[in-house]
């Protein structure tokens, strides 16, 4: 998603932009492909350019995923968990963000602070960790000497964490309060928990990653510590390694820290899924905003539909550069000061979104009927090929943008892999992102841009409250 709005909303993995000019990857049946290789206990991916990635299975379930570039003495560890709020229940929502904050507290071998305190001894940079409706992801950058601690770190927490109703409390009140910014106070925060929870109804999309206050004000540590016992397991678990690293110290090393934790294979609970829309759905609401903001969904398949490369593309024709059709339609003529479109890669069927923020003055109606025209035109005229190729140019920069840092290439790794289920699958649909064809486009915007499966939240200013006389 291009605005900042958007990727600011933490906890969310928004619509990333992935693509890649890799060829030799075969069709996937989602075990190896003929472009992978083995090398001792390694698959062996190609990866981009002369890089591949090497990928070890554990008895436990637990993978590893190896990108060695000695361009830089320093690496990037992210641990991917495939759990999100997708896995959280009615009533206890905001309970996986939560957990990840409860992540950095102490453990049976190192009492709270000393995470953070050994890291920052250490110079780690970029320590973080966020939640998607998905995934679960913990992330390091250290210098390349730090692979033991790092990893014994992350192997003690992923197994001996200690979650007690002090650092409970403690914890949750710090959540409660970044839901107070970013979502009471924030009016794209509300737009876009409105957007979700009016679009499904019954999926657990529908609610915001970080929860609702009254669930986080009922839940216990108990509820805490059943959702490590569930969730936390080598077998949920993907740990990402780029940069300068000696591979085969590397897998020794994961195999004594983790090889004895045991693979819980525990199962997800019941994910309910929503009926198909039928009817469009709309609300209004009245914010602490100085100008009117239109945010329309569209229903669209899961992340590993053949069907998802095709929104990347029209992401790129109608938002990216200053030639996207709304950029010229709404900003160039005035009626908007912003325009964003893009897909979320969810793991069950999400949502395509446009957002827009007006100028001052003018209409989210007006807006509104600008999109659904240049939506008419993808429906009904083919897209010029030359059109197409700028479209396709901008995304593949884009995504070349995430692959400068470490940092990028592991998260690129990750979500390739814990998304599609295999990285090489991940590559094959990022490359389908520039074979998509003029007539796909058509049928994906006749297919999906279907008004009765359109989500629409209007906001408009607060209207201000008559000043009431001195006291
Ligand atoms: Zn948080």
């Amino acid at each position: 998603m291009q605005k900042k709005s958007l990727i600011s909303l933490a906890g969310i993995i928004l619509a990333v932009s992935s693509c890649t000019h890799l060829s030799s990857v075969q069709k996937s049946d989602g075990k190896t492909t003929s472009s992978v290789t083995r090398d001792g206990k390694f698959e062996v991916i190609p990866f981009l350019g002369n890089f591949t990635v090497k990928r070890a299975t554990f008895p436990n379930g637990l993978k590893l995923m190896i990108l060695k570039d000695p361009s830089s003495p320093t690496f990037a560890y992210q641990t991917w968990f495939k759990v999100g709020s997708r896995n959280e229940v009615v009533g206890k929502t905001g309970l996986a963000h939560l957990f990840e904050h409860l992540m950095f507290k102490g453990t049976t071998h190192h009492p709270e602070g000393e995470f953070d305190a050994l890291l920052e001894q250490a110079g780690a940079e970029d320590e973080n960790a966020f939640t998607s409706n998905d995934h679960t992801v913990y992330v390091q950058e250290l210098p390349k000497d730090s692979f033991n601690l790092i990893s014994g770190l992350e192997s003690d927490r992923m197994v001996n964490l200690i979650v007690n109703d002090a650092s409970f409390k403690t914890e949750r009140e710090v959540v409660q309060n970044e839901r107070r910014f970013r979502k009471e106070n924030s009016a794209e925060g509300t737009i876009y928990q409105t957007l979700f929870e009016t679009a499904f109804t019954e999926h657990p999309y529908h609610w915001p990653v970080i929860g609702y206050e009254q669930d986080l004000t009922l839940m216990s540590a108990q509820d805490a510590r059943d959702f490590y016992e569930r969730y936390y397991s080598p077998d949920r678990a993907t740990i990402v390694v780029v940069g300068d690293v000696d591979e085969d110290r590397i897998y020794r090393k994961i195999e004594t820290l983790y090889g004895g934790i045991p693979g819980k294979r525990t199962l997800d609970a019941e994910i309910k899924s929503d009926s198909e829309q039928t009817a469009q759905r709309r609300k209004r609401l009245e914010l602490n905003t100085e100008v009117e903001k239109i945010w329309l969904a569209f229903k669209v398949p899961a992340l590993n539909s053949p069907d998802s490369p095709v929104f990347e593309s029209i992401q790129g024709l109608l938002s990216e550069g200053k030639n996207g059709r709304l950029n010229r339609a709404l900003v160039d003529s005035g009626i908007a000061t912003e325009v964003g479109s893009g897909s979320l890669s969810l793991r069950d069927p999400g949502l395509f979104l446009i957002e827009v923020d007006l100028q001052k003055g003018k209409s989210a109606l007006l807006a509104e009927s600008v999109i659904m025209r240049e939506l008419e035109r993808l429906k009904n005229n083919p897209v010029k090929p030359e059109e197409l190729q700028r479209a396709s140019n901008v995304m593949r920069f884009k995504f070349l943008e995430r692959l400068v840092t470490a940092k990028g290439r592991a998260h690129l790794i990750g979500q390739l892999e814990t998304g599609y289920g295999n990285l090489e699958t991940g590559l094959e649909f990022q490359k389908k992102v520039y074979e998509v064809t003029p007539d796909q486009i058509q049928q994906a915007a006749q297919k999906y841009f279907d008004t009765s499966k359109l989500t629409v939240i209007v906001a408009v200013p607060k209207p201000k409250k008559a000043e009431k006389g001195a006291q």
